[in-house]
């Protein structure tokens, strides 16, 4: 048999934890690969850019790895490898820093295997330890290489590889980045013309501007070599969204990668409080057991409990649902989403709160002392089970007893979301709900990257 299809797989490239103070990033180094393969070899996928459990405190910035799945002949496969590690060798020897441990991790197969996917989804939902990715690795037989000492980048380049977005919800996202001279520069993006690409292309577009400020949330801080990214639910409306920002200064490169953003992957609803785990992120329901109290910053906490314990939630100010937090009382059911933070000598096992359902609202009352049945004032309490005692005549009885008065709430059932400007990469905004997908894409949109 000659060159054929037949002797085709598919190279999983996974790379992670390149991102660097000194202004090295992830997705950055992912979209050069992408240039320096395609033409000579055909892309089974879009770039995958995977966000991470986004709780793990050693976390990179933003917890996103990629993975590139290309096409590749069977007898090219470690030429294509030379050429990856060449590039990414390069790339992290300029911006090596320390607190980074930078993996590229390889995988030839045409299916990603169930251990692999298993291990992909815990890496976004649960804490991974260096002993399963070893283990991950070796049953795979997947090939890696780590630029320091230790494993870290290996848990997200290995992820990576092992969430092929084909049995669930993505997004797209567009990255546009700067030219290395501009790198830590104010970045030269027209609000106005955010302003209006996101009036022209919402709801196919999200998280574009947070209008309650008028602030534009596309483009990224310090010295990321992203200029900008735009989110969405297709490549052809990025790439329209692209051409309607004005910038002042050029583009280095942009690449469409498809997501795990904006999907809510790493939520999972667990049965019974007593079954939350610290670094997770869930959706639990339960009554509200304390009343609601304000800490400093500005920030809501109270306690939530079921059958099997109890947890405290805290509303968090940038999120803005600590208004809606404070106006809970005992007895509300509520279903609380968020990243659970451990315990700490300062507070217990807190979810932090990035959305809010309130399922049932408890009856607000109000007990007040009769009133005299011969005066009409208010009676007075001589104490717990004495009876009352008018301060106006005199009147005494002990057969009155505390008037009931339910009050209205200043608070509807439904689901509270946080500002825009606080959605971290995972979590799903409600313009996307009902646009959900099922499918992989069946074709990759031409361009999907270009310089
Ligand atoms: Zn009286």
């Amino acid at each position: 048999m000659g060159r054929n299809l037949q002797n085709k797989v598919v190279l999983h490239i996974g790379i992670d934890d390149i991102d660097s103070p000194l202004g090295g990033c992830t997705t950055h180094l992912a979209s050069i690969l992408v240039e320096s393969l395609d033409g000579r070899f055909s892309f089974k996928d879009y770039p995958n850019l995977i966000r991470l459990n986004p709780n793990i405190p050693w976390k990179t910035r933003g917890n996103g790895a990629v993975a590139l799945r290309v096409l590749v002949e069977e007898d090219s496969v470690s030429q294509v490898v030379e050429r990856v590690l060449d590039t990414v060798g390069g790339y992290v020897e300029e911006f090596m820093h320390p607190k980074r441990n930078p993996c590229v991790a390889f995988y030839t197969s045409n299916n990603v295997s169930r251990s692999l996917r298993w291990f992909g989804v815990k890496a976004i939902r649960d804490v991974i330890t260096l002993d399963l990715v070893k283990k991950v690795v070796g049953r795979n037989g997947v090939k890696f290489e780590c630029y320091e000492p230790g494993l870290r980048g290996l848990v997200g380049a290995v992820a990576a590889i092992g969430v092929p977005l084909d049995d669930c919800d993505y997004t797209y996202e567009l990255l546009a980045y700067r030219c290395r001279e501009n790198w830590g520069k104010t970045r030269l993006v027209e609000d106005e013309s955010v302003f209006k690409m996101d009036e022209e292309t919402r709801p196919h577009t999200f998280l574009n501007v947070d209008w309650e400020e008028k602030r534009v949330l596309i483009t990224p801080r310090g010295v990321d070599p992203v200029l900008y990214g735009i989110r969405g639910e297709d490549p052809g409306i990025l790439i329209k969204a692209m051409k309607m920002v004005k910038i002042g200064e050029p583009i280095e490169r942009w690449t469409i990668f498809r997501s795990n953003q904006g999907t809510d992957m790493h939520l999972q609803r667990v049965p019974a409080i007593s079954s939350i785990r610290v670094y997770q992120s869930v959706i639990v329901r339960g009554k509200v057991v304390s009343k609601p109290m304000w800490i400093k910053g500005g920030h809501v906490v109270f306690r939530i409990g079921d059958e099997t314990g109890t947890i405290d939630v805290a509303a968090y100010e940038p999120t803005g649902l600590q208004h809606i937090a404070s106006k809970l009382i005992p007895g509300d059911v509520i279903e609380a989403s968020g990243g659970v933070r451990p315990a700490s000598s300062k507070h217990d096992m807190t979810i932090n709160l990035e959305r809010l359902h309130i399922i049932k609202l408890a009856e607000l009352v109000e007990k007040r002392n009769p009133k005299c049945p011969k005066c009409g004032k208010t009676m007075k309490s001589m104490g717990r089970n004495k009876g009352y005692r008018c301060p106006k005549c005199g009147f005494r009885t002990c057969k009155a007893s505390k008037i009931i008065i339910v009050k209205k709430r200043d608070l509807e059932t439904g689901t509270y979301y946080p500002r825009l400007r606080a959605y971290r990469h995972l979590m799903k905004p409600p313009t996307r709900i009902g646009r959900e997908k099922r499918k992989p894409p069946t074709r990759i949109y031409t361009p999907f990257h270009g310089t």
